[in-house]
């Protein structure tokens, strides 16, 4: 007895030493398996996909616009100061813009601004105190040297965060892809219609945006309807979105990944009959492309072909989104 309980314990060990090693060949986020070159890496705003699911964008019934609010075309010489009396008659704000702290300008270098209203009231009568032109909603500040300048109000509608096709299909993990680096001003249903154009119908598009305020990441999931058109969109890994001067203010590029679950089962012991087991890993090498268990990873990667494929690490935290 004593000798099968130090076989177990010795199972156990040599377990976790090969899920250790299997971790160990994990790469980094900042080094990408394929040979990308340099100049292709994605911007900044390319955010890693997490291991896990989509987040389920429950609105508050009342709430139909996020917090934060984009301001363009600002003065030159509008300071933190100005940009806050020009809006707060709507409610209390603070003015931000990318860098803010690092670069301790006064004014915002490039001319825009976000508003982070206290309030989602406020961004409401911020849209009504506004002029629409064309899609564009109009609004005007004063600075020391202009008075009356007419700027550009953007809000973001909560009503954008999600397209769905059809709410009688389900959205399949093995058909969802993880797009990052888009520009934080498309829609849902305009991230759907891109996608579809170039790989095939999408039946679900997700705007990933910060719990706080529900201000797009740039970032998005996007499940299609077939298999192929998964594979081919992973296939291409990046693509540049051309400006069209009101959506894209410049070309931009574009990551596309597999969208990784935590919640997902052993694609081989399914198939093999063997039941049913947790996956912890996934491959997301296009000749694979599946979640496996442990075991099956090393059945799989056994090859000395595929041996090289690098496992993405599923730590299995959230429930299935509903
Ligand atoms: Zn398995
Ligand atoms: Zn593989």
């Amino acid at each position: 007895m004593e000798g099968d309980g130090e076989g177990v314990n010795k199972q156990e060990s040599n377990v976790e030493e090969l899920e250790e090693k299997l971790c160990q060949l994990i790469v980094s986020d900042e080094a990408p398996v394929e040979d990308e070159p340099q100049d292709a890496a994605p911007d900044a705003a390319v955010q890693e996909p997490e291991a896990s699911s989509p987040p389920a964008h429950q609105e508050l019934p009342t709430q139909r616009y996020s917090r934060k609010v984009f301001v363009g075309g600002l003065p030159p010489d509008i300071d933190e100061e100005g940009i806050i009396s020009s809006f707060q008659r709507f409610g209390s704000l603070v003015a931000d813009w990318p860098y803010k702290a690092q670069c301790r300008s006064y004014f915002p270098p490039k001319g825009y601004a976000f508003l982070l209203f206290e309030n989602e009231k406020s961004v409401e009568e911020l849209v009504k105190a506004c002029v629409k032109d064309d899609e564009r909603l109009q609004f005007w500040v004063s600075s020391p040297s202009i008075s009356h300048k007419s700027v550009q109000i953007r809000p973001w509608k909560l009503s954008d965060n999600d397209y769905v096709l059809d709410r009688t299909v389900p959205v399949d993990p093995r058909k969802t892809v993880f797009v990052g680096g888009l520009p934080r001003t498309l829609s849902a249903s305009e991230v759907a219609q891109i996608m579809s154009r170039l790989y095939g119908t999408v039946c679900y598009a997700g705007i990933d945006t910060d719990p706080e305020l529900r201000y797009p990441k740039g970032t998005a999931s996007v499940a299609f309807s077939d298999r192929n058109s998964y594979i081919e969109a992973i296939k291409t890994r990046f693509v540049t979105l051309r400006q069209d001067g009101r959506k894209c203010t410049s070309d931009k590029r574009v990551e596309i990944k597999p969208y990784i679950w935590d919640d997902q089962n052993c694609d081989n012991c399914l198939t093999s009959g063997y039941g049913t087991k947790p996956a912890h890993f996934f491959c997301s090498n296009i000749s694979c492309l599946r979640y496996y268990c442990l075991d099956c990873w090393l059945v799989m990667h056994a090859r000395p072909d595929i041996k090289f494929h690098s496992p993405d690490y599923i730590r299995r935290m959230s429930t299935r989104w509903s």
